[in-house]
Formats: structure tokens, C-alpha cells, sequence
């Protein structure tokens, strides 16, 4: 294993012979499909991971406190697709850490830093298994991309340097925020708003109020909805046993008979999700682009409340929260931050909110309009999705543009989320990130053989 430091001024060396290969953002996805990668590339390559502010780094060694809710449970976040018990074997190892109890331990949710440091150990071991393989952490971000005059991609990033490289994956996600409160009194625990209406958002609030940071908190969810519960253990999918309607209101009404089924049998509705969810992506496939676009305006907010699910203890803690007064949950839209609250329009009309802490916790999709995404729209080389949501993927997150064309370039994870339902969880990136990879090894040009080859026509071999 060769790695090189984020701060070596250091290209990829045309000379070295190697493919080279580029990742954009270093959150979850980006280290997943560097696992991958790493795992399934056959040949010597040179990776680059590009990120000013990674998600994920060896956490361990910062010592950052463990502070974030994790909603899935363990036996659903292994980044080893043939060995489920991965995660749950690193925390057993390690259980002097004492993050989770002993017990059923597949079922328990642990804090999202304890899931960093996980699969930092699995990249950190992967790498250390490849010793024909150069791998460089940069701290810049990458500003552009367009076709490189010879062939393969090249890539623009923050300190003006340009690379050309055989293919890029977009992991970008989220986007460059940092993800800071929006304006924060510390002195003053008071009245706090939290906009947002997912589990970090919950979690957020919550976590205000316990640690005497908040003495109530304002919940803001665009949509009036809040996450549903998960049940005490994991249940697998639910299957009603009939045939899966391909229409988004067939569908629907297939869901609310499975769920009020399973209500009158003591049940519980989870299940019937699970089962949803398997097909959503097949459903997704046969909707027309206007049932897609209903999709996003009237069912996704139901959908994500019932997808990303608070962990019993945390649904039971907002329960009491919202019913003894400390949290109150606001439907509406975040016209405006200030830095002593926040301009709110509802139903009634807008609204001033002050307050003494603004936290922002809403997931908005990568922004599609920064130079990264418009340099790729400019060079044909994504397309934009019809909801926006990102860019045409096929399920290998290879970027589809006209005439199918493909020019080495992935967009994985949420970046897919308009073509591939569910693509932001964790056990669908690390399918995606396997396929990609194994689909990457049969499409790399082997660089020694094209190097030879070029040699040859010019009678120098
Ligand atoms: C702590 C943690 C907890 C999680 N909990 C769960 C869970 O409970 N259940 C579940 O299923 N999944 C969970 N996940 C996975 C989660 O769903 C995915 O992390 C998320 O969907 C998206 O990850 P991402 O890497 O695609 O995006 P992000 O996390 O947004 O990371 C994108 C990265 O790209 C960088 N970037 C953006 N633009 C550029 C640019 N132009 N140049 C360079 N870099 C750029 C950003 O700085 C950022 O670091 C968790 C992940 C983490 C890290």
C-alpha cells in the first residue's frame, strides 16, 4: 500500500503507467466505493479521494466525541455484502468500548461515529492489502470536470491544479456544507429552533433538551411529518402475498390494505414497508415521469417518515417531549435565517420565530447548480434527472446521457436518488459500490496495454 498525504502537492503520474481513478467527496459513499474498489480492481490503479471536509475520516485517532443517531441497526450496516455479521463482529472486538450493551447486539443502533470508525478500519485494511496500489488524500475540492483532449476525464480542483484521469466517481452527496448551527447564543439556554423534520433533526432536539442547552425547542418539519418508530427487533419484509400493482396509486392502495391488514393481526406496519421497499425500485422503473413527479409532491414526505425510522427509546423520548410541552412540532417553510431566529411561512401566514439557537438539520440533494455539476451539465456529461434530485444513474451508478454513452464516469449514492429509490441508505451504496466497481474493472482501459499499443503505432516499442 502506498498513501500518500492529503498535503503532498503530488499529480497522478502519467508515467507511472497506472489507471488512475478519481472519487469526489469522502462521506460515506465515497470511502464505500473506495472499499470496492480496492477490493475488485484487479490491477494496479492510482485512486485519488478529493474532499476538503470528509464526513469520514479516522476518527479514533481526532478522539471526536460520539454525538450522532444512527438509524439503522448493526446487522443492517456491514460494508462487506458477503458477510452480514461484519459490523457486529468489529463491535463485539472492540466491546470494551463499550458502545453498545451486550445482548442483541444486531438490533441495537449505535452512535454515527462509532459507524465512521468502523469503516475508516475496513478502508484502512483494504488499503493495507493492496501494495500495487497508490492511494492520495486530497484536501481540495473539485471545481470541474470535462473530457481531457487525449481521452479519459479531467478534473479541475480548488488550488487551480488540473488531472487527467481514467474514470471519476461523484460521491459528492450532500454537497460542501459544513453543517453548523446557524447561529448559536451558548450563555442563553432558552428557546431553540431545530429546522428539520428527519431523525438528525430529532435526535438534534432532543439532544438540546438533555443536555440543558434548550428549555424548549421549536421543531420545524416542512411537511408536518416526523419519523416513524422502529420496532423493538428488526422484522424482515412482509409480503401480502398478492401481486405488486405498477401504478403509483395501484401502489398505494396495495400498501394501506397490507398495513390495515397487519394492524387488525397486532403485526405492525414495518414489515409491510420492508416489503415496499424491495420493489420500490422495479415500481420506481414503471412510473411515467408525471407519476414520478406526484411522487415527490405528495407521497415522499409519508415515504421518508416511514423509511427512516427513531429508534424506540428516541420515539418514545419526542413522544414525551411533544406531550409534556418541550418540543413543539411547526409545520411550514423556512422563508429566512436570522441570527436571532428564523422567518417561517405556514398555513397562516409567515411568522417571526426567535430564538436564541437556530440549527439547521435539513437534508437538501446536492446542489446542481454549483461549477462542479454545471461543468458536467456544459460537457454532456450527466443529465439531470426529471425531479432533480440528481443525475441519471443505471443501477452500477454509471452516468447515463444520450445514446447511452459512457465516458468513465459514476455518480453514486443520494446522487442517484432519481433513478434508484432508497440509493441514500447504507445497504443499497454497498451494492451499488460492488457493482460499480466489478463494472469499472471490465471497462478500464489497461493502461500498460494502451500504452504499448500507442508505442507501437508510433513505431516506438
Ligand atoms: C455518521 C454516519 C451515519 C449514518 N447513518 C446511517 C444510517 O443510520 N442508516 C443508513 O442507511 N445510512 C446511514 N449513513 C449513510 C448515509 O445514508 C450516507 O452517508 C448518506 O446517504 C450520504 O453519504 P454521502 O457520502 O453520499 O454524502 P455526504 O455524507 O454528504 O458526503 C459527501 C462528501 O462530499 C464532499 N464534497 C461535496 N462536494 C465536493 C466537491 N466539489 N469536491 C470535493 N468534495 C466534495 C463533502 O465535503 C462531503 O464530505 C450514515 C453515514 C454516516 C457517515
Amino acid at each position: 500500500m502506498t498513501l500518500v498525504s492529503a498535503r503532498f502537492p503530488h499529480q497522478p503520474n502519467e508515467a507511472d503507467g497506472l489507471s488512475k481513478i478519481a472519487i469526489v467527496g469522502r462521506g460515506f459513499t465515497g470511502l464505500m466505493t473506495a472499499i470496492a474498489l480496492l477490493k475488485t480492481v484487479d490491477r494496479p490503479f492510482h485512486l485519488v479521494l478529493y474532499d476538503p471536509h470528509p464526513k469520514i475520516d479516522n476518527w479514533e485517532e481526532i478522539g471526536r466525541p460520539a454525538s450522532t443517531l444512527l438509524n439503522s441497526r448493526v446487522r443492517d450496516l456491514s460494508v462487506n455484502p458477503a458477510a452480514r455479521e461484519d459490523f457486529r463482529r468489529w463491535l463485539e472486538a472492540r466491546r470494551n468500548g463499550g458502545e453498545v450493551a451486550a445482548g442483541n447486539v444486531d438490533h441495537a443502533f449505535v452512535p454515527g461515529e462509532v459507524f465512521s470508525a468502523y469503516v475508516y478500519q475496513r478502508f484502512s485494511e483494504a488499503l493495507r492489502e493492496r501494495t500495487d496500489v497508490v492511494v492520495q488524500l486530497r484536501a481540495d475540492s473539485v471545481t470541474a470536470i470535462d473530457r481531457h483532449s487525449r481521452d479519459g476525464l479531467s478534473v479541475s480542483s480548488g488550488e487551480g491544479g488540473q488531472a487527467r484521469f481514467d474514470a471519476v466517481f461523484l460521491a459528492t452527496g450532500y454537497g460542501l456544507r459544513d453543517g453548523a448551527d446557524a447561529n448559536s447564543d451558548e450563555s442563553a439556554p432558552g428557546e431553540a429552533v431545530v429546522i428539520g423534520g428527519g431523525v438528525h433533526a430529532v435526535d438534534r432536539a432532543l439532544r438540546l433538551l438533555s443536555a440543558g442547552e434548550a428549555s424548549h425547542v421549536t421543531l420545524i418539519s416542512a411537511s408536518g411529518f416526523l419519523p416513524q418508530p422502529h420496532t423493538a427487533s428488526a422484522v424482515g419484509a412482509v409480503s401480502s402475498g398478492r401481486p405488486f400493482p405498477n401504478t403509483l396509486l395501484g401502489a398505494f392502495r396495495h400498501l394501506r390494505e397490507a398495513a390495515n391488514r397487519a394492524a387488525l393481526e397486532g403485526s405492525g406496519w414495518q414489515g409491510i414497508m420492508n416489503d415496499f421497499r424491495l420493489r420500490a425500485r422495479d415500481l420506481w422503473q414503471s412510473l411515467t415521469p408525471e407519476e414520478r413527479r406526484r411522487f415527490k409532491r405528495h407521497v415522499k414526505p409519508i415515504y421518508d417518515s416511514h423509511r427512516n425510522r427513531l429508534p424506540p427509546g428516541h420515539y418514545e423520548r419526542l413522544r414525551q417531549a411533544i406531550t409534556s410541552g418541550a418540543i413543539t412540532v411547526r409545520k411550514g417553510k423556512v422563508e429566512r435565517l436570522a441570527t436571532n431566529g428564523v422567518l417561517l411561512s405556514t398555513a397562516a401566514g409567515l411568522q417571526v420565530l426567535a430564538a436564541g439557537r437556530t440549527i439547521d438539520c435539513r437534508i437538501r440533494p446536492t446542489d446542481l447548480g454549483s461549477p462542479l455539476y454545471r461543468s458536467l451539465f456544459l460537457a454532456g456529461l450527466v443529465r439531470r434527472d426529471e425531479l432533480d434530485l440528481g443525475v441519471f444513474v443505471d443501477r452500477s451508478g454509471r452516468a447515463i446521457v444520450e445514446g447511452e454513452r459512457f465516458d468513465g464516469l459514476f455518480a453514486m449514492g443520494p446522487l442517484g436518488l432519481g433513478s434508484l429509490p432508497d440509493i441514500d441508505l447504507v445497504p443499497e451504496i454497498v451494492v451499488q459500490a460492488y457493482a460499480a466497481a466489478e463494472a469499472l474493472g471490465v471497462w478500464l482501459p489497461d493502461r500498460k496495454t494502451v500504452r504499448a499499443s500507442k508505442a507501437s503505432a508510433h513505431g516506438t516499442a
